[in-house]
This record gives C-alpha cells, sequence and structure tokens, in this order.
C-alpha cells in the first residue's frame, strides 16, 4: 500500500518544489520578458552550465570563449567531480528539483572516461539532466568506457552529448585545418554513428546535438550545414553567432558585421522552411531563438505555425495546464499517467491536442485537404516522423556585459538605453551558472566576460599543468 501510494504521488502532475522554483524564476523576469510565449518561469527555469571544472581543451576555435589561462589548467577528475557536485547542490537549492544542465568547460573527453560518468552521476544526483559538451574529436573506444565502467556493465543508460563541428576550429584528428563546412560532414556523420553503434550494441540510448560558431567567414555555409547536418540524425541543430568574448587574441575578424537575422536567414534557407522564432520564448529573443520541429523523409516541418490562432491557443492551453508538469526524468509510465492526470482535470486539451495534430498532418501531406490528410498520414506511416529542434544562442560581447552587470549588483538601472537593453537580457538569461563559494547565481555572459579570467588564473595555480615549485 506504500509503495502504491509513493507510485501515485510521483505521478502528481505538478511538484509543488518545482512549482514554487517556477513562480520564482517568473518573478525574476524583467517585464519584458513576461511574454505570453514565455517558457521561463511557466514550463521549465532555464538551462544550467558548469564552469571552472576542467577549462583545458585540445583544439582550438576562433573565437573561443574561454580565458587565455584556461588551456594552462591541468584536467583534474577529482577536481572536476568535487567542483560539479558543488555548483549542482547550490542549483537543486536555488533553481528546484529538475533542470537540464551542461557539463561544460575545455574538452570534457579530456576527462577520463570514469571521472566523466561520475560527474554525470552527481549531476543526475542532484536532479539535472546533463548534456556533454565536446568538440566531438572523440573515439568508439572512449564512449563504450564511458557508458559502461570498468566491469562492462552498463552503468549509463541514456547519455546527452553536443558536438561541435565548424571550420573555425582547428587541430581535428584527419582533418586539422578544415577548407570548408562541407568537408567537416563525415565527421558529423561519424560522430552521430557512434551513439547509433552504442546503442546498438550496448542499449545505450542517446540525445545528441550538433553546434557551430557562425562568423561572417562561413556565414554563407550555415545553409549547407543546416540542410546536410539535419539529415544526419542530431535531435537539435545550435548555431552560436561569433561574438568579443574570452581571448582576444582569437579574435579575427568583424563579427559584428552580420547580424542574427542574417544567420538565421541562412538556416530558414537550409532547412527550406521558416522559422517562427517568437512562438515559444525561452528567456530574451535578442539571446535565444528556438524552433521545434520534425523530419518526415527529406522535409523538415515546424511545430506550429504562430501565424495561426489556433496553434496559438493550443500553445496557450499547453503552458496553461501542462506547464507546471516536469517532463524531466520520468520514466515514460511515469509521464504518461501525468499527462493522463492533466487531461482528466482539463478534458478541453484533448480536442485542442486532435485539433493541432490534424493540422500537422495536414503540412506533412500534400494537395486538397481531404487529400492532404491521407497522403500526410501515409508519409508519416511511411518513413515515421523524427523531432529536431532548431536553436539560435548568441552571447554578448565582453565589453557590453561589464557595465551593465556592474549596473545591476549596484542595484541601479542604467540611463543610457544600450546598457539597459543588456541588464534586461542578464536579467531573463536563461543560461545559468553557479558560485557555491557566496551563494551567487550569475548569467554564463557575466561567468565568461568577467569572472573566468580570475578564475582561471587561480586555477592555473591551483591545478599547473607541470608541477610548480611554491
Ligand atoms: S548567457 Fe548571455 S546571451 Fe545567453 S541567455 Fe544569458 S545573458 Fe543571454
Amino acid at each position: 500500500m506504500r509503495r502504491l501510494r509513493a507510485w501515485w504521488r510521483s505521478t502528481r502532475p505538478a511538484d509543488p518544489e518545482f512549482v514554487a522554483a517556477l513562480a520564482r524564476r517568473w518573478a525574476e523576469l524583467p517585464a519584458i520578458a513576461r511574454t505570453p510565449a514565455q517558457v521561463i518561469g511557466r514550463h521549465a527555469v532555464g538551462c544550467e552550465g558548469t564552469h571552472g571544472v576542467f577549462p583545458r581543451c585540445n583544439l582550438s576555435c576562433t573565437p573561443c570563449y574561454h580565458s587565455r589561462d584556461a588551456n594552462r589548467v591541468r584536467t583534474d577528475g577529482a577536481h572536476t567531480v568535487g567542483e560539479v557536485d558543488a555548483q549542482m547542490a547550490l542549483l537543486r537549492r536555488r533553481r528546484g528539483p529538475v533542470a537540464h544542465a551542461q557539463l561544460i568547460g575545455g574538452e570534457v573527453t579530456l576527462l577520463g572516461p570514469d571521472d566523466h560518468a561520475a560527474a554525470l552521476l552527481t549531476m543526475r544526483g542532484h536532479g539535472r539532466e546533463p548534456m556533454s559538451m565536446t568538440h566531438g574529436d572523440l573515439d568508439d573506444d572512449y564512449l563504450e568506457r564511458l557508458a559502461l565502467g570498468p566491469d562492462g556493465r552498463r552503468r549509463l543508460r541514456r547519455i546527452s552529448f553536443a558536438g561541435h563541428f565548424d571550420s573555425l576550429m582547428t587541430g581535428r584528428r584527419g582533418i586539422p585545418r578544415p577548407p570548408d563546412e562541407a568537408s567537416l560532414h563525415p565527421y558529423r556523420r561519424a560522430f552521430v554513428e557512434r551513439f547509433e553503434r552504442l546503442r546498438r550494441e550496448h542499449g545505450v540510448r542517446f540525445f545528441v546535438a550538433h553546434t557551430m560558431t557562425v562568423s561572417p567567414a562561413n556565414l554563407a555555409e550555415v545553409a549547407e550545414v543546416a540542410h546536410a547536418a539535419g539529415r544526419m540524425g542530431f535531435g537539435m541543430l545550435a548555431f552560436q553567432p561569433a561574438a568579443f568574448v574570452g581571448d582576444h587574441r582569437r579574435w579575427h575578424e568583424p563579427y559584428r558585421a552580420m547580424t542574427d537575422d542574417d544567420v538565421w536567414a541562412e538556416i530558414e534557407r537550409g532547412l527550406g522552411a521558416r522559422l517562427d522564432h517568437t512562438f515559444v520564448q525561452h528567456g530574451d529573443l535578442r539571446c535565444n531563438r528556438v524552433v521545434y520541429g520534425f523530419w518526415v523523409g527529406e522535409r523538415w516541418y515546424p511545430l506550429a505555425d504562430g501565424d495561426d490562432p489556433r496553434d496559438l491557443a493550443a500553445r496557450d492551453a499547453f503552458l496553461e495546464h501542462f506547464g507546471p508538469v516536469n517532463f524531466i526524468g520520468s520514466s515514460a509510465p511515469v509521464l504518461l499517467v501525468k499527462v493522463l492526470r492533466v487531461v482528466l482535470r482539463h478534458p478541453r486539451t484533448v480536442p485542442i491536442a486532435l485539433g493541432w495534430s490534424r493540422r500537422r498532418v495536414l503540412a506533412v501531406g500534400d494537395g486538397a485537404e481531404r487529400s492532404s490528410t491521407l497522403s500526410g498520414l501515409r508519409r508519416v506511416l511511411r518513413h515515421g516522423a523524427r523531432p529536431m529542434s532548431v536553436v539560435m544562442h548568441s552571447f554578448i560581447d565582453a565589453a557590453d556585459v561589464a557595465p551593465a552587470w556592474e549596473a545591476t549588483q549596484r542595484g541601479e538601472v542604467a540611463a543610457d538605453p544600450s546598457v539597459r537593453d543588456i541588464q534586461e537580457r542578464l536579467a531573463a538569461c536563461h543560461y545559468t551558472m553557479a558560485h557555491p563559494d557566496d551563494g551567487s547565481l550569475v548569467p554564463a555572459c557575466v561567468q565568461h566576460s568577467v569572472l573566468d579570467p580570475g578564475e582561471n588564473a587561480e586555477l592555473r595555480r591551483l591545478l599547473p599543468i607541470t608541477p610548480v615549485r611554491r
């Protein structure tokens, strides 16, 4: 009886602690970010990331968001796991029981597989769903040892990785200086295939994202990457317009010669679809653009049409009724019961969901309405539907972050509108890092632009590459 009660409790649609965390996040948002499309504070608390846990990397990027001392810090598993534990514990306290979190710093695969696995399990222990951020230059053997452990038994049932591939990186094995983006396609494909093999041979489920920095040098190739990488099996395509952040020795181009709209237009061109980034909003639209969608065969379709009032109504109903339902970390049966309990309480969600599904099937079909529904259904049954989201994250230039953050710290709202704009973006930040030493949470922009240089200089003393006499 007690077990049944515990199970029923686990299927509660809304965990009060999660609901309270959402309410706190909503209250923290600046007025400009409290839109009907806003997801933070209504369905999620935002994304989190680690810092100072393994700053070193063995490839080079232009630009590189890490400070010049980062590569002078030794990767040390014990340090990583201890820091990850402390940072995630603070995020658990401040941001509630569940969130997505990036295991990020320099290159994650410079950690031994056991330390890497320990860091991931530590994050899960704090209710964080981790994603490992890598340059993608890794081997099957590493992945296997990460997922299986020394005894050959599976220790991770599911792993998430983001592989960063672009021609602004140098040092990749087999292609140290990529001449263009297309020449990296075999490496992108091989990255996804490693995870498919791991699933096939060891039953390890996976989610893989593709990330790419965009500068004026490779802007014209973004469409090509979206077109090709989108078909390779990635669950997300993420693009980062280059910013003047991190190691200034690696700022080689006039990044402001290109706008976010320029990058977005290229992604649209590559996917052959309009991407309405205002339908759902994660934080501030000047920082983040997100569109959810799915592949059927060779075509990608957005999950909603922002010009259709019925889709807008469906979004509003979703956020109202399913917003407080935590989808992260629940098993499929538990999630199903959670959803059923919401549906029983709010039966009007059923016709809304059916109408939305019908419109998606219609979009997949072609021709007149009736034949379009049938041909859409046929196409879905023949090819299946594979979800893939498109994301763009635009870091703020370091020179702009510092004054805005200082004003915020003083409790001031800057008179200068350009500084005020940055203050708004920082206040609505979707990507947070934790400082257990003083209990603060900071936007990743502040971490990289203001705090990383001092932190990495400290780490360089704590974890020197070669031992130094003190
Ligand atoms: S890290 Fe910076 S660019 Fe990203 S969401 Fe936060 S404030 Fe915006």
